[in-house]
């Protein structure tokens, strides 16, 4: 099964759109056969662009926090002591745990004297599942401080993993977290090829090198996709040269065209919304150069 994750070295760069259109063309090109997820889930907004229906809702249980019984507890603020984290505070006199700087080590719960400290489990996000016209579709969405969002992608993963292989399907399209952080990491592993978008800028090219370096790391093999790339023909070079530099093949250039922006405001893929716009025809080809073998696609990494 081929695992494409579409990624960016930083947002704004057009990749959700990217990937809900490639959603929009497996699905003309091969229906019912392609799943989606998006790995994003500090911004999970790949649903909104494909008319999605949740259909299951799970919380996402990760780590853990301390908590205070607030009936045994005798404000002794003996546990202070014993947190690295200052996660402990005393607040109109009595002591309390901030739920957002505490690690859940454990270690404040030896010092108490009352037994008043324990440990529960945290929910940390929400996995879900939609329905949409372009297949099925695994997302997540992060709670508000969380900190685990590299361990929730994974999640999103493993489950869109475990039903396109139980449904016996052609592919995953992932869209995938900017930057290059952990979220990035758990996005990429273990996929066939990964799709970084980006513009001609001078950031759009200092952020691809970043992101093909972490991507290049792991070995998964890499394509370039600039978008807006007939807005400055020099910044599209420089990334080009870039990537035949580093044996990463440019696959498509997106022109400026504001039915993107219209697409977008309408909530759906370009390229069901204005198929014949000049960007809904250069990410349809793009797809048709995705099908080649992955590993045959001209200049690969
Ligand atoms: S569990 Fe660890 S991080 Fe949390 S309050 Fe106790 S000592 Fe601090
Ligand atoms: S050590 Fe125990 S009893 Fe003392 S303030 Fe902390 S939680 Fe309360």
């Amino acid at each position: 099964m081929k695992e494409i994750v579409i990624l960016s070295g930083k947002g704004g760069t057009g990749k959700t759109s990217v990937t809900a259109a490639l959603a929009h063309q497996a699905a003309l090109a091969q229906p019912g056969r392609w799943l989606l997820a998006d790995a994003d889930v500090d911004a999970a907004n790949l649903a909104l662009l494909l008319e999605a229906r949740a259909t299951v809702a799970e919380p996402f249980v990760s780590g853990a926090v301390a908590v205070i019984d607030r009936d045994t507890c005798s404000d002794c603020g003996a546990c202070e002591a014993a947190c690295r984290y200052e996660a402990l505070a005393q607040i109109d006199g009595r002591w309390q745990v901030d739920p957002i700087a505490c690690e859940g080590c454990g270690a404040c719960l030896d010092r108490c004297p009352s037994e008043a400290l324990s440990l529960v489990p945290q929910t940390v996000g929400t996995c879900r599942r939609s329905e949409t016209p372009y297949g099925p579709l695994h997302h997540a969405h992060l709670n508000p401080g969380q900190e685990n969002s590299g361990k929730l992608v994974t999640a999103v993963k493993r489950r869109a993993r475990a039903q396109a292989e139980a449904e016996g399907c052609a592919g995953l399209l992932v869209d995938g977290p900017p930057g290059i952080g952990c979220p990035v990491i758990a996005a990429v592993s273990g996929a066939s090829l990964a799709l970084l978008v980006t513009e001609p800028t001078v950031s759009g090219r200092e952020d691809l090198e970043r992101a093909l370096a972490t991507v290049r790391h792991f070995r998964v093999p890499a394509r370039i996709c600039i978008n807006k790339a007939d807005l400055y023909p020099e910044g599209t070079r420089a990334i080009e040269e870039l990537g035949a530099a580093l044996g990463v093949a440019t696959i498509a250039r997106l022109p400026f065209d504001l039915s993107l922006a219209e697409a977008l405001a309408a909530g759906r893929p370009v390229t069901a919304h204005r198929p014949e716009a000049p960007v809904s025809r250069a990410l349809a080809a793009l797809w048709t150069t995705l099908q080649a073998p992955l590993g045959h696609t001209a200049g690969s990494a």
